[in-house]
């Protein structure tokens, strides 16, 4: 029989479904899958091994060989069915010991599973023949009472993942330990309510625009039934929020999100109509997780929604405002093609597209899972802002909870073997607002006779809450300590005892104080020229230098053998390219360069320094930015995304044309982004970085990495004007209670070995002016696996663990407390 007629059958062993499928619609959809997306970063290593490059029959061909199929297809997709029959999520799908990847078997599924409908499981029985489960006798009343207590809804899209991926199961099957009944009863939001609206945060508020979501995570805060059938706003009611925010100046920014808001329309459209004519709302931030479990949402009907989106987007940009998606992505297993699609065109159109990912135990709590799923939706353009830890500590969600010290690990993980650009800052949501791990709050102590609770140390005062939420100071389970911020009482576990910090005590009075100066100080040093940073291991070249196993800085008038560097090492996913005049004066090569690095797989970002963005932002020329735009490619497979890196120093720098600036590129798709050097007596206090935190936000920069110290100008100006340690964990504390969540940068020393966090990878050694950083990522097989020459540079010091400690210059350490 031809191979177009042939069908064959499939038998799903639980749910009793049986279907006939064509082999040639089989073979068609695995070749359009390897021809499109049979890359490295998304079906892993071993198997791109074996299909390697070329064509998508090619490749298959490749594949049915190693799978013992040679010129077999009917073979191998006869037991590849056997195999998707059975499959319930329970476990990875292999055939002659190759793993096959779960977005390949998708994409196979969605020929023999079409479809996609959303499916509300209201009986265990249900929930068997959708997911392809079998529910064993004594716990069929157990899962019936879960799906009563904890309602069920799963997408097609979600359906055929669970089947093939045990990670994507975890999140949307329900389990019977749901029933476990430690943790809070319910979520504790609720508390800052008025109707939809919910103000947490001074300049910040919440619409609730919908109770539901196409698809139910079971991890989620909002799980119980209760949540779920609240009632679902009105129109009216949002006009009522939108009064609050038109009466309200001190707002600047609206999130919102349910349940997923894209679900009630007349609510969404109302909302974006009526703020989009207020002058002091700024930004508006569209939660959604569809994107990655329910993608058809915004692809169905010619992508109409996805449209209807990119549409509302230019209308507030028309006056003034910015829209943002925020999204959750919690394993690479949940990557589609469809998702990077969404999230692809979101950018291109000027819209940042920023993930969330909450931290689950046994799911994404080692490290390299999230090394990938970082990876991928960077390069299809998205933006990493916060990995939460632990899981919401409620009923039914036990399983998923993970210790503090597990997150805050897998955190130093991300710092050796992630690109800077997409190490989300690490947080913990309290009920009076978010703190980040370090730098804005701390574990303090456990709470007296209550081994299921601990003292967070939080950014907020009883003043930020007096004037828009006064309700927060009259709660029970909070305290004012010494230095005048809230203590919280928290449901976590530490995991690592001397993770507790204690109270930091209050500011030493005392000393001379360092009169303020101005930029011009420093200016002229600054404008010398830019140099590639000192490279922690010998790359045998002055024009090419490696910072960090993941990237290089390489000097525009680099070499054909700088290019072969980078080529030779598939860790590299970054190169920034430095130019001694600078981006803008040296397109010619940096073009070249471009394309080079375009033609490597394993670089998937290109990052120009520039200066002139910020002090002469009339060299980005309408030829200049349509070149960038022009080199810039945001793809799902192989991309090369395109960011400008900048610096400001004070927020008085900020200029209407930065933001004119900053829009035309981000409309091009290309991000800008600030990393600023603190500097003493220049800009080392809250108010300062707050400001500048501020005016980065409303020019649409993204400020990354606040160095508080270890840059070149750092180590001149700081020796003499030293900043203190203490100001760095005020200022984390002003932006964080202050400043918009999407304003908060990375606190980071570098060092001769390296980048590493503030307080998160890094702990500080001496005292007083003598300091020295420990760095906790790396150890000498980490630079010895970069140079196998490489030993430790003579100022270096190894504690007992293996970690290097390094010098580090023009800080100041003025009490005992680890932070400060
Ligand atoms: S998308 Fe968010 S709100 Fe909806 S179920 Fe999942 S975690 Fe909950």
């Amino acid at each position: 029989m031809p191979e177009d007629a042939a069908s064959l059958r499939i038998v799903f062993e639980n749910s009793g479904d049986e279907k006939r499928v064509l082999l040639a619609d089989l073979v068609a959809a695995l070749s359009g899958f390897l021809d499109h997306f049979g890359v490295k970063p998304l079906v892993g290593e071993r198997l791109y091994d074996i299909i390697q490059t070329g064509d998508g029959r090619t490749k298959l061909s490749r594949l049915l060989k190693a799978c013992g199929y040679s010129d077999n297809p009917e073979g191998f997709f006869t037991e590849l069915l056997l195999l998707l029959g059975k499959a319930d999520g329970t476990a990875t799908i292999s055939m002659n010991g190759i793993e096959l990847p779960p977005p390949m078997l998708t994409a196979i599924l969605e020929v023999i599973l079409p479809g996609n409908r959303i499916f509300s499981i209201t009986s265990t029985e249900q929930l068997e023949k959708v997911a392809n489960i079998a529910v064993a006798d004594a716990d069929r009343a157990a899962m019936q009472t879960v799906i009563d207590t904890y309602p069920v809804r799963l997408s097609m899209h979600t359906i055929r993942q669970m089947r093939v991926s045990p990670h994507v199961a975890y999140q949307y099957l329900p389990f019977r330990r749901e029933l476990d009944t430690v943790g809070h009863t319910n979520t504790w939001i609720g508390q800052f309510h008025q109707g939809l609206l919910e103000q947490m945060y001074q300049n910040r508020v919440i619409f609730l625009m919908n109770m539901s979501c196409p698809v139910y995570c079971r991890f989620c805060f909002r799980k119980h039934k209760e949540s779920r059938n609240e009632k679902n706003p009105t129109p009216a009611d949002v006009k009522q929020a939108v009064a609050h925010v038109a009466n309200s100046p001190s707002i600047k920014e609206i999130v919102i999100t349910g349940g997923d808001p894209f679900m009630n329309r007349a609510n969404m459209a109302c909302a974006i109509d009526l703020l989009k004519d207020i002058d002091h709302v700024q930004t508006l931030r569209l939660a959604t997780r569809a994107i990655a479990y329910y993608p058809h949402m915004f692809l169905a009907d010619d992508a109409k929604l996805l449209n209807y989106v990119k549409r509302k987007n230019l209308e507030l940009q028309k006056r003034g405002k910015r829209m943002e998606v925020a999204t959750h992505f919690i394993h690479p297993d949940e990557i589609s093609p469809q998702s990077l699609t969404i999230i692809t065109d979101l950018v291109n159109s000027g819209i940042a597209v920023y993930v969330q990912t909450p931290f689950l135990n046994n799911c994404n709590d080692q490290g390299p899972e999230l090394v990938r799923l970082f990876s991928l939706l960077r390069g299809a353009g998205a933006e990493l802002h916060y990995i939460y830890i632990p899981c919401s500590p409620i009923h039914g969600n036990s399983v998923y909870w993970t210790p503090i010290s597990k997150g805050l690990t897998v955190g130093r993980y991300l710092r050796a073997h992630l690109s800077d650009r997409v190490i989300p800052r690490i947080c913990t949501a309290t009920p009076i607002g978010k703190m980040d791990w370090h730098t804005s709050g701390w574990a303090v102590e456990p709470v007296a006779g209550n081994d299921h609770f601990m003292w967070i140390r939080s950014p907020y005062t009883p003043d930020y809450f007096k004037h828009f939420a006064p309700v927060a100071n009259e709660m029970e389970n909070i305290r004012v300590n010494a230095e005048g911020t809230i203590d919280i009482q928290y449901m976590a576990q530490i995991g690592d005892p001397s993770l507790f910090l204690g109270a930091r005590p209050p500011k030493p009075g005392g000393g001379a104080a360092i009169p303020r100066q101005r930029t011009d100080a420093i200016l002229p040093r600054i404008f010398a020229g830019e140099h590639i940073a000192a490279s922690i291991v010998d790359t045998g070249s002055s024009t090419v230098s490696r910072v960090h196993e993941t990237r290089v800085e390489i000097a525009a008038e680099c070499a054909e053998a700088d290019l072969e560097y980078i080529r030779g090492d598939e860790r590299i996913t970054d190169a920034v390219i430095v130019s001694g005049q600078d981006v803008t004066d040296s397109l010619f090569q940096i073009r070249h360069i471009i394309r080079a690095l375009a033609a490597i797989p394993h670089v998937n970002a290109v990052r120009l320094r520039s200066l002139n963005f910020n002090y002469a932002p009339e060299s980005y020329s309408p030829v200049v930015i349509d070149t960038l735009g022009g080199l810039n490619s945001l793809t799902m497979v192989r991309p090369l995304r395109l960011e400008i890196e900048t610096q400001f120093l004070v927020a008085d720098e900020f200029q209407s044309a930065h933001t004119r600036l900053a829009r035309r590129l981000n409309n091009q798709g290309i991000t800008v982004y600030n990393n600023t050097p603190l500097l003493g007596g220049i800009n080392d206090t809250p108010g300062a970085i707050h400001r500048l935190a501020y005016g980065c936000r409303n020019a649409g920069i993204e400020f990354h990495h606040l160095y508080v110290a270890g840059l070149p100008i750092q180590d001149h100006w700081n020796t003499q004007h030293p900043v203190a340690l203490y100001d760095v964990v005020d200022i984390a504390t002003r932006v964080r209670r202050e400043g918009s969540g999407r304003e908060i940068p990375r606190y980071i020393f570098r060092t001769t070995l390296g980048e590493v966090d503030f307080g998160l990878s890094a702990t500080i050694v001496g005292d007083g002016a003598h300091l020295s950083v420990r760095l906790l990522p790396y150890e000498l097989a980490y630079f010895k696996a970069l140079s196998p020459d490489f030993t430790w540079p003579e100022e270096v010091r190894v504690d007992d663990d293996g970690k290097p400690i390094v010098p580090i210059a023009g800080l100041l350490k003025t009490t005992d407390f680890q932070l400060s």
